[in-house]
């Protein structure tokens, strides 16, 4: 297995893609050649993003009553959790959620709504108005999640307003997908990500690990992840929450998720891994070693129905590790224009 390791951490670090095969192979992992696995990624992670590590921070703009019945979530109308309903915040709010963030040291901010996604009307002039705003602000870089798009103009509109990321997770590997969720498919998340990169919005697309899929269904996720070419990939520990269709799932061990943040360093080596929702719960004192296991990027700060640690805590830990917070999120290179297909539907 040690062999293979290697040969799998060259490959990624000449840029080569690993199949479904290899990963299912690294995923395997057990015992001692997890920590083989972990010191792999972690050079994967060095040779691509070299000590920096992102940060970004989220709100709630928009909560509860949604009317999908994605089971893990407490924004669920399905769901009674007793989380807080309340419509989109207004521009004052957001402008100063932003400040905190930047304050905190995020270098991006995202504004993530709980509904179906995004068509014309009201709620949709009331966001586009709300992100012009924040990206003249600029405060911190603006992204979004703001569900489903199923009208590629909107992207397009959602360009214009200076949108520079769009957050949209496939959630699980398409196998998997019908066991979470039965009110959207799989299909309108992939048409999602397809429309708003037409757009020239960068994609933000990871999912949720420890809702009962297979070790080969996570392997299946990075490789739908690698085919649409995503730029960021953030991956969420499922945090049963009480009242979710999901609330009795057992967590997965801390060493299983590292191996699962290797895994998917090694599939997408030059991908910018994050951390997201579930790492305090989870990965408790071992949370210092999301970056050693290949993360490059994390969420500080609350999340959106449960608090996160203090950000100025993260900032110590990775100042600790001899990492550096870049001060904007991303990669290096140039935001991509508007594909001219794109144009084609106006
Ligand atoms: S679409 Fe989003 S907010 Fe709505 S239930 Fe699903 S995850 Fe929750």
């Amino acid at each position: 297995m040690r062999t293979f390791i290697r040969q799998m951490e060259e490959k990624a670090v000449r840029g080569g893609r690993l199949t479904y095969e290899e990963g299912c192979r690294l995923i395997g992992a057990t015992g001692p050649d997890i920590l083989d696995l972990i010191a792999s990624a972690n050079r994967i992670r060095v040779h691509y993003w070299g000590d920096r590590i992102n940060l970004c921070s989220i709100v709630n703009a928009k909560s509860g009553n949604c009317a999908e019945d994605c089971k893990f979530c407490t924004q669920s109308a399905y769901h009674d959790t007793g989380i807080p309903t309340y419509p989109l915040m207004d521009s004052e709010r957001l402008l100063a959620e932003a400040e905190m963030a930047a304050r905190n040291g995020a270098g991006a901010f995202g504004i993530v709504a709980a509904w179906r996604g995004m068509r014309p009307g009201r709620d949709l002039e009331a966001t586009l108005s709300r992100i012009r705003e924040l990206v003249a602000a600029g405060h911190t870089r603006t992204d979004a999640s703001l569900g489903i798009i199923s009208d590629p103009v909107i992207a397009l509109q959602l360009k214009e307003a200076g949108l520079a990321y769009y957050n949209h997770n496939l959630e699980t590997a398409r196998s998997f997908f019908p066991n979470i969720c039965t009110t959207h498919t799989y299909d309108d998340r992939v048409r999602t990500i397809e429309y708003c990169k037409a757009a020239g919005i960068r994609i933000c697309s990871g999912g949720i690990v420890g809702m009962g899929e297979s070790p080969m269904q996570r392997v299946e996720l990075a490789v739908a992840l690698q085919e649409l070419d995503v730029d960021v990939v953030p991956l969420n520990f499922l945090h049963a929450m009480p009242g979710t269709s999901f609330e009795k799932l057992p967590p997965l061990r801390p060493m299983e998720l590292l191996k699962i943040i290797a895994l998917f360093r090694f599939m997408l080596p030059s991908k910018d891994i994050m951390t997201a929702g579930g790492r305090e719960v989870h990965l408790r004192d071992l949370q210092s070693w999301m970056f050693a296991a290949g993360a490059s990027h994390t969420l500080i700060g609350n999340y959106l129905t449960t608090e996160g640690r203090r950000p100025e805590d993260d900032l110590k830990m990775i100042d600790d590790l001899d990492l550096t917070c870049a001060s904007e999120c991303g990669t290096p290179t140039p935001l991509p224009s508007i594909r001219a297909d794109a144009l084609a539907v106006l």
